[in-house]
């Protein structure tokens, strides 16, 4: 089902975001904290879920994110098109203690360009914020590259709950600011 503009009943709109970074960067634990407010310590499961709901108001405006998880397909090979096909919206998430998964944005950011919508609102997410003692990549850097490359960016914890539902809500409500103003 491909979303954008789509009406779904109760709602008044429905798009589709997804969720990139390398593996082990906490995506699963992102999507869950925000969905269903969970946090998991060990692994994923084998079978993950690969898409989760919630119910937005912004304004007067009921929205329902479909939310993609890679379910682990980044760990075997690039995620293709119909991953990013209809998505108007994506976090970008990296880990704060491992300075690779950092590196790779620009490989994601690539992805992003050549698979994905040339308006697509794209978050810049840190996670694991929590692990202070073990910091490889520093705020103002990141800060400094989402600046350079136009994109939203935000600090998180998925294990303390901290920014989880604000990096949804920015990608959220910049989505919804577009899509108004195309409709106008
Ligand atoms: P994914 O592969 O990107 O989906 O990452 P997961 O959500 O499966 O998380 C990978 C590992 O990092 C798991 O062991 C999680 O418990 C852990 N993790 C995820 N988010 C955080 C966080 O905010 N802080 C800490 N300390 N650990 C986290």
């Amino acid at each position: 089902m491909v979303m954008g503009d789509s009406y779904d009943e109760g709602c008044d709109y429905l798009f589709k975001a997804v969720l990139i970074g390398d593996s082990g960067v906490g995506k699963s634990n992102l999507l869950s904290r925000f969905s269903r407010d969970e946090f998991r310590l060990d692994s994923k499961p084998t079978i993950g879920v690969e898409f989760a709901y919630k119910n937005i108001r912004v304004g007067d405006k009921l929205i329902k994110a479909q939310i993609w998880d890679t379910a682990g397909q980044e760990r075997f090979r690039a995620i293709t098109s119909s991953y990013y096909r209809g998505a108007l919206g994506a976090l970008l998430v990296y880990d704060v203690t491992r300075r690779a998964t950092f590196d790779n944005v620009a490989k994601w950011l690539h992805e992003i360009r050549e698979f994905g919508s040339s308006d697509m609102v794209v978050v810049l997410v840190g996670n694991k914020s929590d692990l202070s003692n073990s910091r490889e990549v520093g705020e103002e850097e990141a800060k400094n590259l989402a600046e350079k490359e136009g994109l939203c960016f935000m600090e998180t914890s998925a294990l303390e709950n901290r920014n989880v539902e604000e990096s949804f809500l920015e990608m959220i409500t910049k989505i919804h600011e577009i899509t108004t103003q195309k409709s106008l």
